[in-house]
């Protein structure tokens, strides 16, 4: 087992105290205020996000645009009771990651086109860390801020400071808002499904099939290495 330096020790120690603190009921009395506060942004957002997953007449990147504004949304109402400020960037050090076809829409309104990523990148996968950032991150702060990918459109800290998402020591759990029903949707507009005839192996005879095709996701140091040049 790796020895603790005393700095990571003592910070380990803060989070063990901040968690209690947490689960004492300020984290629940903090969300509670933000969900009733979106609640009604919510349930609009329900038929809207399900309109936008069944167009058929919005673009891919039209119906990728709509869930960042949805999210953003909801972000106006939770940001005031977040740790989250700007020049705080601890997140900005951590997996990114991101299906191809927002990469694409990323590289097409900042004019660099992404490298191609084929398969699934886990969180992990790709080495990140305080060296090696997101290559989007300039001063500590986000230089495609209008631009950036729903995985940092959704991210809000709900404690009082960034404590938890500083990377020391352990890893740490965050009391992240729970934004997922638009990963879900991300996640549903990028796969697309087909309805095809294939023929059952034993009888030979045929039968229809649906082909569901994920697309490739990446981390963003993956499809922009080197960031806007
Ligand atoms: S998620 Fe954490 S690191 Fe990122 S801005 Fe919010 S408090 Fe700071
Ligand atoms: S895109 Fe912007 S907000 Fe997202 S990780 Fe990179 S610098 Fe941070």
């Amino acid at each position: 087992m790796a020895t603790l330096t005393e700095s990571e020790a003592q910070h380990d120690e803060q989070v063990v105290t901040r968690w209690r603190e947490l689960e004492s009921g300020k984290l629940a009395r903090v969300i509670g205020i933000v969900n009733e506060q979106a609640l009604s942004i919510k349930q609009r957002h329900h038929h809207r996000v399900n309109a936008v997953i069944n167009s058929s007449g919005m673009t891919i990147y039209a119906k990728i645009e709509a869930l960042w504004e949805a999210v953003d949304e909801l972000g106006a109402v939770a940001k005031p009771h977040a740790a989250c400020r700007k020049g705080c960037s601890h997140c900005c050090h951590t997996s990114v990651l991101m299906p191809e076809q927002e990469a694409a829409l990323i590289g097409r309104r900042i004019g660099v086109k992404p490298r191609t990523v084929t398969g699934l990148t886990r969180r992990g996968d790709v080495a990140a860390g305080y060296g090696n950032p997101c290559p989007f991150l300039k001063g500590d702060a986000c230089s495609i801020y209008s631009s950036r990918p729903l995985a940092c459109r959704q991210q809000f800290n709900m404690d009082s400071d960034a404590l938890l998402c500083e990377l020391i020591g352990g890893p740490s759990k965050v009391p992240y808002l729970n934004l997922m029903d638009y990963q879900t949707a991300l996640a549903m507009v990028t796969t697309s499904q087909r309805d095809c005839i294939g023929r059952d192996p034993s009888s030979g005879r045929p039968v229809p099939l649906t082909v569901t095709t994920a697309p490739a996701v990446g981390d963003i140091r993956q499809f922009f290495p080197k960031g806007r040049p």
